[in-house]
């Protein structure tokens, strides 16, 4: 342990404000990390009560006392990832501790996943004024237009902040960047890195994280927003294979959990994508928006099961490919001007009609005109998982049907990710920021789930000493309920509620459909309740609590839509 100010092992001659003799002079707790030297965000990460540290300013001259900011991130993918390092590399030497509370490792998450890209203005030809437009034509004007327009504009800042973090997005001979065109862009603006442009932006933020002392992450599971005097003041939180719930506390908390995707049978989302935040922000009375606006990916690769679906990107329609009917006739002729490229509500809405007239359970993709050896090169991870179904990509046809991707609405919040909530943020696909509007522009989400964090840090670095400090940190104490693991009887079956989604709260609804699946939710609600109220905290219980207050909440915002508009498409007369 050396002295931050003294550099020596001991400071004997100036009171430093960190440590001495390994310990925190705030606290006295034992500080584990080796070095807070001045480059480096000072904060110990396991210093766990509440007190003040001095905060070195201007040249290093003066000093003075202030409150290290506490912030709980729930959620590790890259929108909870960004917001940490943005808070710590905004905070400059100001003391700071960040907690991001992942359930699973960031491998489970949507943003592993992405595939085809992060759109920005890059092309000399481009603009921000086509972007902004492509972004406001589909989202059908329910955008928020300053939003829109803070998030593409900073497109450009975003794609070099990543470059020189090390992301190794696909380049030509000359080394600029390759633009792919996705679906409703009437540019080439996608950068992206092959077909795991997800996983590549993980990859150079975690190392960012894991070089971070001011970051922590902790193995576990957000259950509940802790709510004290119209402030949300912590959460509620469960560790794996332990029985009892943990109150962690912090000035700010972030949602940052991602999708909803398994309210669905089929969804391109991994298994964790059960809207978490989401409902844990409808218990806590938090205002949601756009929540109607669930995006179905047209091409998920079909291979019978329920569940999660490999994702055909449609950057492989963006290369060539072109989609057909069950009888092989193509299926997007004369539908939309940009055909097999028309804004994906449009193709999967064409595609669910097809597969419901003809009973077929898919369509076809056929890549052929791409070719074996350009698809693999473009395309590894997804011939890599045709291969495994016995599928040659780039000569065979790829059987294809829609499925649950993208909720472009959630949980209501400015372009900064404030909540009306006080005390709490929410970022990435589970905020309702205004960016989507109806429909998400293709790769724009990615963006946004780096773009918005910037601007939360800066809210929260200005606004927090205004804030009450919370009391302590963490508590296991007497308001905590030991959860059961014991089996629940007479819960609803999951696989029916889903099926129940499906069939009337996905791409082709009925006001009559909405009605019945909202009825069945709501009884389903009434039982999981009463499970949770008896203390019945099984894995079981806490997965359907959040699905069912999702789907709950997607149905009546479908309802409270009379006419078809963006993903939302609904026929009122059929009963
Ligand atoms: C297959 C696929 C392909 C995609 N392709 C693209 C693309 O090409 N371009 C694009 O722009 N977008 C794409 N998207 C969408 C994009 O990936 C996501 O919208 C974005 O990555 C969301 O990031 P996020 O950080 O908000 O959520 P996520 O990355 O999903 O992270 C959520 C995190 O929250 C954690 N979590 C959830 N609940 C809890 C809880 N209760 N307690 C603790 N932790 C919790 C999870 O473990 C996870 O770490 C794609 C999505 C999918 C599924």
């Amino acid at each position: 342990m050396h002295c931050c100010m003294a550099g020596r092992r001991s400071c004997w001659t100036r009171m430093c404000g960190w440590a001495l003799y390994g310990r925190c002079a705030g606290c006295w707790n034992w500080v584990e990390d080796a070095d807070h030297s001045m480059t480096r965000s000072p904060g110990p990460r396991e210093c766990r009560a509440q007190h003040t540290h001095m905060e070195r300013t201007g040249h290093h001259t003066e000093v003075k006392m202030d409150t290290r900011l506490e912030v709980i991130v729930v959620g590790g993918g890259i929108a909870g990832m960004a917001c940490a390092v943005q808070l710590v590399e905004q905070a400059g030497p100001r003391p700071l501790r960040i907690r991001i509370i992942a359930k699973e490792s960031v491998s489970g998450s949507n943003s592993f996943a992405a595939q085809g890209g992060m759109a920005a203005v890059w092309h000399p030809a481009d603009s921000t004024a086509s972007h902004v437009r492509d972004t406001l034509t589909v989202g059908e004007g329910r955008n928020d237009p300053a939003v829109v327009r803070r998030v593409v504009r900073e497109g450009p800042a975003v794609v070099r902040t990543l470059l020189g973090m090390g992301a190794a997005f696909d380049t030509n001979e000359a080394g600029q960047l390759v633009l792919a065109r996705e679906g409703g862009h009437t540019m080439a603006r996608v950068v992206h890195h092959l077909d795991r442009t997800g996983a590549e932006i993980v990859r150079v933020l975690q190392r960012k994280v894991h070089a971070l002392p001011a970051i922590s992450v902790l193995d576990e599971r957000a259950v509940d927003l802790i709510v004290e005097h119209g402030r949300c003041v912590g959460v509620r939180t469960l560790a794996p294979g332990t029985d009892r719930f943990t109150d962690r506390h912090a000035h700010v908390v972030v949602l940052a959990t991602g999708g909803v995707g398994q309210v669905y049978q089929h969804t391109t989302n991994p298994p964790g994508a059960t809207g978490d935040g989401i409902a844990m922000a409808i218990r806590a009375n938090v205002p949601l928006r756009d929540m109607a606006f669930v995006q179905f990916h047209p091409t998920a690769l079909y291979t019978g099961e329920t569940g999660t679906a490999f994702l055909i990107s449609e950057a492989v329609r963006g290369a060539g490919a072109t989609l057909l009917r069950p009888d092989g006739r193509p299926l997007m002729a004369g539908i939309h001007p940009q055909g097999d490229l028309a804004p994906r509500n449009v193709v999967a809405r064409t595609i669910a009609r097809v597969m419901a007239r003809t009973r077929a359970p898919h369509v076809w993709l056929d890549t052929a005109p791409i070719g074996v050896r350009h698809f693999a090169r473009e395309f590894p991870a997804i011939t890599a998982r045709c291969r495994e179904q016995g599928i040659r990509a780039g000569r065979d046809r790829i059987p294809v049907m829609p499925a649950a991707h993208y909720l472009c609405g959630g949980i209501r919040t400015d372009g900064a990710g404030r909540t009306s909530l006080k005390g709490l943020y929410a970022l990435g696909e589970c905020a309702g920021s205004g960016l989507h509007g109806a429909d998400r522009l293709a790769s724009n989400s990615l963006l946004e789930a780096l773009v918005i964090p910037r601007h939360a840090a800066k809210c929260m670095l200005r606004d927090f000493p205004k804030h009450t400090p919370p009391p302590d940190h963490t508590n296991t104490g007497a308001s905590a309920t030991a959860p059961t693991s014991r089996a629940t009887a007479a819960m609803p079956n999951s696989d029916a509620l889903r099926r129940t989604m499906t069939m009337h709260g996905g791409i082709l609804r009925t006001t009559h459909g909405l009605h019945l699946a909202l009825s069945r939710m709501d009884r389903a609600n009434t039982t999981v309740e009463q499970a949770w109220q008896r203390g019945d905290h099984g894995e079981d219980v806490l997965v359907q609590r959040n699905l069912v207050a999702t789907s709950r909440a997607i149905l009546h915002a479908a309802l409270a839509e009379p006419l078809s508009i963006g993903t939302h498409w609904i026929n009122p007369v059929r009963k």
